[in-house]
């Protein structure tokens, strides 16, 4: 079987670090605070910035692992679910395997999430207590009772490169502060579990996951959080920012990242959890993160909608439109599905075959890694800003005005001035943040900060 990929060779490090004793890192290159890393694994090289497709079960639906590690995909990891392979098959039978890699045909690298997403997506059937989290199968009715321990024991069974934690994820709408302030302080009592649980970490490399809800303040739920896991920074070759990706508003979304990525140290691997819309990985990256998974891709594939380098990003083929377009579905697309397929026969194929569904989810993943291997590219050369303002203008249509404030803000914090080459009014006062209160001189505390205002128009040809 075939697995290979011809790469160029690559440039040398500029720096390197052991991450852990499964985990080093060989920084390739930066720009601003955006990272170009290789990530040494067990199975192969994993490059970065990475988009992780998600194979639950095991599988990427819909396709098989050739087509995964061939061009123009050429994965280097994907990621698979703890809780669902724990309940079928079950954590033995995979290591009776010799596996996951060997059980799946998969001789790239794997990331296990611990089963601590499924709390959220799982709640109505999950219970949750010190102990930990016990599920109840819908199918079969029977328990799982996913400990810390367990959740370790069955990724040691899986044999995962990189394995999580199980942390106590709670939505990052849910309004009670109680339980945020519970579930941060839990996480933490649960990573110690699961340090003295792991038995392979000669093998596997545990990521710890970064909680406390939206709160970012001084002393506030995500800074007491992230002095407890960096007190366990020897245990813990990476780190995960968990608890977004929740329908939280972006203002909030990318402040948590700012927060994260300034304070986690410089050489581990950061994974954003559940994040995998293009436009956040091109903003979040420019704030340092290195890894992202989500089922977005795939999974709105199934549904008939193609990813595509056209503003909005988006085209839903099953719409009558369509039916007599005999052109490919993305120019420069070098995937099966764009080389040998029109969009009138994915049109057709998408209302009545399995191939429609398999080609679409194939080309968005083509998508997915031509834009993380462009941003790459665009980090290597030290020029990320302009690639950044290029894909911002391109997405959004050249229409200035269209530009979410949140994707400014979080531009410039990293140190990006979006509209620099949009005309002659770029960065206009509207876009900043509006500056801090004057300081109360009475000693008494400062009044709250007036509450931003609302995005401005700004007229293209202003
Ligand atoms: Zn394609």
């Amino acid at each position: 079987m075939f697995f290979g990929t011809k790469r160029p060779p690559a440039p040398l490090p500029f720096a390197s670090h052991v991450c852990g004793p499964a985990l080093s890192l060989l920084v390739m290159g930066k720009s601003g605070r955006a990272r170009a890393l290789d990530l040494l694994l067990p199975h192969g090289p994993l490059r970065t910035p990475v988009f992780m497709p998600v194979g639950t079960q095991a599988t990427v639906k819909g396709l098989t692992t050739l087509e995964l590690a061939a061009p123009p995909l050429d994965c280097d990891i994907i990621l698979a679910n703890t809780y669902h392979l724990g309940s079928r098959p079950d954590g033995r039978t995979i290591a009776t395997a010799g596996g996951i890699h060997k059980f799946m045909s998969w001789p790239r690298n794997v990331l296990t999430d611990s089963g601590g997403f499924q709390m959220v997506s799982l709640l109505k059937l999950a219970e949750i207590n010190e102990e930990g989290v016990a599920f109840q199968n819908p199918n079969t009715g029977e328990t799982m009772n996913l400990t810390p321990e367990y959740s370790i024991q069955l990724q040691n069974q899986i044999g995962a490169d990189i394995i999580m934690q199980l942390d106590d994820v709670v939505s990052s709408t849910a309004v009670s502060a109680a339980r945020f302030e519970e579930a941060c302080h839990r996480s933490v009592r649960w990573l110690d579990r699961c340090i003295a649980a792991h038995t392979r970490s000669d093998e596997q490399s545990l990521f710890g996951i970064l909680q406390g809800g939206l709160d970012v303040s001084p002393g506030g739920l995500r800074d007491v959080n992230m002095r407890s896991m960096l007190e366990r920074d020897k245990d813990l070759p990476g780190y995960a920012i968990g608890g977004l990706a929740g329908g939280e508003e972006k203002d909030m979304f990318w402040r948590v990242v700012d927060f994260c990525c300034s304070r986690l140290p410089s050489h581990k691997p950061r994974y954003l959890m559940g994040v995998g819309y293009p436009l956040d990985l091109v903003v979040c990256t420019a704030l340092g993160v290195d890894m992202y998974d989500c089922v977005y891709p795939t999974r709105t594939a199934r549904f008939g909608t193609a990813m595509l380098d056209v503003p909005g990003g988006l085209l839903k083929l099953k719409a009558a439109a369509f039916k007599e377009d005999r052109r490919r579905l993305e120019e420069g697309c070098d995937c099966d599905c764009c080389r040998n397929y029109d969009r009138a026969h994915l049109h057709m194929l998408l209302k009545t075959e399995v191939l429609g569904p398999q080609l679409l989810t194939l080309h968005n993943l083509a998508y997915m890694a031509r834009l993380t291997r462009n941003m790459r590219a665009a980090i290597v050369a030290g020029e990320y800003p302009a690639f950044f303002r290029n894909f911002v203008e391109r997405f959004f249509g050249g229409k200035r005005e269209e530009v979410p404030r949140w994707v400014a803000e979080a531009a410039a914090a990293a140190g990006i001035a979006v509209f620099d080459t949009w005309g002659t009014g770029a960065m206009d006062a509207p876009w900043r943040s509006p500056p801090p209160p004057a300081s109360a001189g009475g000693g008494g505390a400062a009044p709250p900060a007036p509450p931003p205002p609302p995005p401005k128009r700004i007229r293209p040809d202003a």
